[in-house]
């Protein structure tokens, strides 16, 4: 605690007093332009891995980055996404998820925790359509690799429960809202976004790139469920950074890419 008393100082002294404009700015009221999506993980820090200022990003956390379906709870996600929206007229939704992600090795082992952890339980119930779809349709895969795919999978269910809120509902309808899935590589501090058109977690500035070449929506009935439009990402805020220190498409190999979306029964 004495460290954080020390760093309240500090920013004082340093940061907050060579920023007084901005401060001045953001006491007469905030306009972020992208709502972000994460996990209460320690390890990711929004402001840190876009480099985004503060006043940038309106930022819901919780165990696992959900944010339940619209009428199935009444918890904050739900009012804090329609604010966003609706008050701050936010155009980009970010998902975040991370790998080695506690609240998805408890789904994967959620029963063990209905007796030690009940509040943690009744949560991780919440995301019951991803460990479903996991259970289901990857049950040989070994524990990382089930891990990382779960992280992966448990996105693209956010951004499903996403498009279930009427305001949002709305908004994709009138082509002012964007929804992104992204994935933040915690051992590497690179992030990927989700590419329906590829299938998979890429580069976001790969996916900026082929997006804006015309890529096409896979003919897959569970893309076009997601509503991620290529031409979304052309509008992706250019004031963020991304890591670009691999070359790699995806760190999901070529064959956890395909049974994201189709499962291993079907390969
Ligand atoms: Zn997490």
């Amino acid at each position: 605690m004495k460290k954080l008393i020390s760093g309240l100082h500090q920013f004082q002294t340093s940061y907050f007093s060579t920023h007084h404009a901005l401060f001045e700015e953001l006491a007469r009221g905030q306009n972020p332009r992208v709502l972000f999506i994460t996990c209460s993980d320690s390890r990711i820090d929004p402001n840190l891995i876009t480099q985004a200022q503060v006043g940038e990003l309106f930022v819901i956390r919780n165990a696992g980055n959900m944010i339940p379906p619209f009428g199935a709870t009444n918890g904050g996600e739900g009012a804090a996404v329609e604010y966003a929206i609706q008050a701050l007229d936010i155009e980009q939704i970010i998902v975040c998820g991370h790998s080695n992600c506690g609240a998805m090795k408890g789904l994967l082992k959620l029963s063990k925790l209905e007796e030690d952890m009940p509040l943690v339980y009744d949560w991780l119930k919440q995301a019951e359509a991803t460990r479903r779809l996991i259970k289901d349709n990857y049950p040989d895969l070994e524990s990382s690799e089930l891990l990382e795919l779960t992280v992966a999978e448990n996105v693209l269910t956010q951004i499903e429960n996403l498009r279930t809120y009427p305001v949002i509902h709305s908004r994709l309808h009138q082509g002012r809202l964007h929804l992104h899935a992204w994935v933040y590589n915690i051992e590497s501090g690179e992030v990927r976004e989700y590419d329906p058109t590829r299938h998979g977690f890429v580069d976001p500035d790969g996916f900026v790139e082929a997006s804006m070449q015309g890529c096409t929506l896979s003919q897959s009935p569970s893309v076009r469920l997601l509503g991620l439009e290529p031409e979304s990402a052309s509008s992706t805020d250019k004031t963020m950074t991304y890591n670009r220190t691999s070359n790699h498409d995806s760190w999901l190999s070529p064959e956890q890419r395909q049974r994201i979306y189709r499962g291993s029964a079907s390969q």
